[in-house]
């Protein structure tokens, strides 16, 4: 690529907003040119509108720290200074994310958001680019529906399921049903932003409770792993989940500890093993700059993975699986592990950015 392509951040001072600009300082393809928050950060330049300051490693990008924040809302801002956006930014009302997302792909300007926002929305895929690629397809689809030429919106899931779901997906692509997946996550206090949850809630405890992370870790993989079908998505079926979402005092990775059955055939612990260690997607095909060699790591060692030593598996890009075992009422049970600003969230949609450009989406 001779030049970069220039990118916006909307939501840039917020804990994956940062993240975004940490992991695109060093991108082959892509610069940031566009940076955009909340009114009260609108204005400023970007360094001094970081209200905590910076919250990753290394520091403030210095061809970033002096761009002038503009405000999510002013959207014609951002036209023709960058060719597509990622979204990060939170508002208590989803309808006006909703809003303010469409208002970026009405005039021409891709959207590739965390939010969860649109993720029911008809026609908007979700997507992890190791899973459900085909799923982009549906973009023309989505542009006709809207009468938009250029832009369109994709979105993540939450962050909960990156860990599992491609280790699950792994299974059923090598050609296994499976029937039923119970979930307990023990998810980071960076998934909440930043402050995010107060220290004396989270310290020397555990708190049992995440707002709908539940719902949504019981309801995303349904349609990641579904069809599209006459322009439709068609959520996979036969899968039942139930999920325990648990907010532990740990600063990043998401934890999961999985049960699972399978419907007739089930493979051997040995088969899985090899299923996930030979597993491999688009991203991989396609050598994207952001796709980890190895999506998904499996460990021998008895109390691996842990947070904090393989949730910077492959950059944070790599999801890290171990403890893989015979259960008493299910099949199997297993430990899955993600970086959840990384690859559940930053370096996901960068993943999935470079997707779409490969798939010819981008202009
Ligand atoms: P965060 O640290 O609280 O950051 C929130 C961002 O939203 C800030 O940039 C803030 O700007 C901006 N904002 C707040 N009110 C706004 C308004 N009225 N208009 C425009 N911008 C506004 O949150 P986060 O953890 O980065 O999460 C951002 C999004 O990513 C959320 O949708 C979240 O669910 C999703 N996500 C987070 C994670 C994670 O691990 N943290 C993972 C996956 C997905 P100011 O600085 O100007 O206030």
């Amino acid at each position: 690529m001779k030049e970069k392509i220039p990118v916006g951040i909307l939501g840039a001072t917020g804990m994956v907003g940062q993240q975004y600009i940490r992991l695109l300082g060093s991108h082959p393809w892509f610069r940031v040119a566009y940076v955009a928050a909340s009114p009260q950060s609108a204005g400023k330049k970007y360094a001094q509108a970081l209200k905590s300051g910076w919250l990753v490693p290394g520091e403030v990008p210095a061809d970033v720290a002096d761009l002038t924040v503009q405000n999510v809302d002013d959207v014609q801002n951002s036209v023709g200074k960058c060719t597509f956006v990622f979204s990060a930014f939170e508002m208590p009302d989803k309808e006006a994310i909703k809003k303010a997302e469409d208002s970026y792909a009405a005039v021409g300007i891709p959207v590739f958001s965390n939010a969860s926002a649109h993720r029911w929305t008809d026609q908007v895929p979700m997507l992890i680019a190791e899973v459900n690629p085909h799923h982009l397809d549906i973009i023309p689809e989505q542009q006709k529906a809207r009468g938009w030429k250029k832009g369109f919106i994709v979105v993540k899931p939450n962050c909960s399921v990156q860990s599992y779901i491609p280790p699950i997906f792994a299974l059923i692509q090598a050609g296994y049903e499976v029937d039923k997946l119970a979930i307990t996550t023990l998810q980071s206090v960076s998934g909440a932003g930043y402050p995010g949850v107060p220290s004396l809630d989270v310290v020397d405890n555990v708190v049992p409770f995440i707002s709908e992370e539940e719902e949504k870790s019981e309801r995303e993989p349904l349609k990641i792993l579904g069809d599209v079908i006459d322009g439709k998505f068609s959520d996979y079926k036969g899968l039942t989940i139930s999920a325990h979402c648990n907010r532990v005092p740990v600063s990043d990775g998401h934890l999961a500890c999985v049960s699972i059955s399978f419907k007739g055939g089930k493979p051997s612990i040995e088969e899985i093993k090899k299923i996930w260690r030979s597993f491999s997607g688009e991203p991989q095909k396609l050598d994207l700059p952001f796709a980890p060699k190895q999506p998904i790591i499996y460990r021998d060692e008895p109390n691996r993975p842990q947070p904090k030593k393989d949730r910077d598996a492959d950059k944070g890009m790599a999801v890290s699986v171990g403890r893989l075992r015979e259960d008493n009422i299910f099949d199997y049970k297993f430990v899955a592990l993600s970086h959840n600003t990384i690859r559940g969230a930053a370096g996901g949609g960068i993943l999935n950015a470079e997707l779409a450009l490969k798939k010819g989406y981008l202009e």
